[in-house]
């Protein structure tokens, strides 16, 4: 029987083979996974007792290994929200509550945990909340149906579920809401989905937990090995040999270039499992150590007058650049559904008319999918993935 957890179903709906772990399924250490959870548990345990605990965001940020003040920060913001606004939307509400449903005719078992769940017994309606104290990085929605699912079997009188995600930094709040008849039908056509489902490997893969046994992550990664550890060529001689595919096979070169960054991202995920078992295994392992760097970042908004005064406004402006991707990134998060190109656009729009916008020519090797002569192998516009899948009958993919 396969299990399902809500929490996986963004990564499913990109690769529904993720789901299939096999028993062995392998956590990486993510440092802001922790963060999440421990705010979670502060949160969680707030909610509960209706008021703040001394020591609960000490005792969470040891627990979890994260540092105390972002675990403060982050509760206390779920906090407000919660006590300001949201709080009278869920009355008596169950907080952490396990749930599950078994469906015999696909041979599934859908199980998780909802942050809070209420039924409103005047509107026949489940009322459900989901605090995301990362950024948005995933498309949450059929993680949002499967705990609107839940809550309508939990609750067999309800007509329908109001899912909300209310995002934790940004104060903002994404509501969704189904009728029974909604989330059947989802239901259905989803778990049919999944039934011999493709392997589709690609930059996602880094958050799989089958990352280091899946055959068809292995046979893309092997694919692209093969071509790097072909010494003659890719070797002291890498430069001659590029020169020579220059004139001859430009589209090979493509293809390289897809490979190179394929393997990086699988090279970066090997450093960082391995410092996540060196740091589990308390800073030492054999001859690893991890070692704490102390960086000492300035505080713009506290050193500003002290840097205004040694280094004059002009200079300081200068050196205080603002990222324009981390700017969208938080309009993003912000906006409503549907909004959210439209509110960046506008937004940089303004600031254009302004003529806050400078202007740099970079240059940026890209892969132009309309420009690809007939390769062998497919590439995606994006060359996050090339890969084909490892197992007898799977599909070629052509990327995600
Ligand atoms: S490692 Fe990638 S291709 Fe393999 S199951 Fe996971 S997401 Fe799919």
């Amino acid at each position: 029987m396969l299990e399902l957890r809500p929490s996986r179903l963004p990564l499913a709906v990109l690769c529904a083979q993720s789901l299939h772990t096999d028993g062995i399924a392998v956590e990486s250490d993510d440092a802001d996974a922790r963060l999440g959870s421990a705010a979670h548990e502060v949160i969680a345990a707030r909610i509960t007792a209706g008021q703040s605990v001394d020591g609960d965001v000490s005792a969470a940020a040891t627990r979890w290994r994260v540092d105390h003040d972002d675990v403060g920060m982050l509760a206390g913001m779920a906090w407000q929200m919660w006590t300001t606004k949201l709080s009278t939307f869920f009355p008596d509400p169950l907080i952490e509550q396990p749930l599950d449903a078994l469906d015999a005719d696909f041979d599934m078992h859908l199980k998780g945990t909802a942050d809070v769940l209420s039924y409103v017994a005047d509107e026949s309606e489940v009322r459900g909340n989901d605090f995301k104290t990362g950024r948005v990085d995933w498309d949450y929605e059929a993680q949002q149906r499967a705990y609107g699912l839940l809550g309508l079997i939990r609750w067999p009188e309800a007509k329908t579920v109001r899912m909300t995600i209310t995002w934790v930094r940004s104060g903002r709040a994404e509501t969704f809401v189904w009728t029974r008849s909604d989330l059947a039908d989802w239901w259905h056509s989803f778990a049919k989905s999944l039934q011999d489902a493709p392997y589709r490997p690609g930059s996602h893969c880094s958050k799989c937990p089958r990352a280091f046994t899946c055959q068809a992550r292995t046979l893309a990664l092997r694919q692209s090995l093969e071509v790097f550890a072909n010494v003659e060529r890719m070797g002291p001689a890498v430069e001659q040999h590029i020169a020579e595919l220059a004139a001859t096979d430009p589209a090979q070169l493509a293809q390289l270039v897809a490979q190179a960054r394929d393997l990086t991202k699988f090279l970066e995920l090997t450093l960082e499992s391995i410092k996540a078992q060196v740091v589990v295994a308390g800073g030492t392992l054999g001859a690893l150590q991890v070692e704490e760097v102390t960086q000492r970042p300035i505080i713009l908004a506290r050193a500003w007058d002290a840097l205004v005064a040694k280094l004059g406004q002009e200079k300081v402006i200068e050196l205080a650049t603002i990222s324009k991707t981390k700017v969208s990134d938080e309009i993003k998060a912000a906006a409503g559904r549907g909004r959210k190109g439209k509110d960046v656009t506008e937004f940089m729009d303004a600031l254009d008319a302004k003529g806050a916008l400078d202007e740099k020519v970079i240059q940026k090797l890209v892969i132009n999918r309309r420009l690809e002569t007939n390769g062998s192998r497919s590439i995606t516009a994006t060359d996050e993935s090339a890969a084909t899948t490892g197992t007898a009958g799977a599909e070629q993919q052509a990327g995600v």
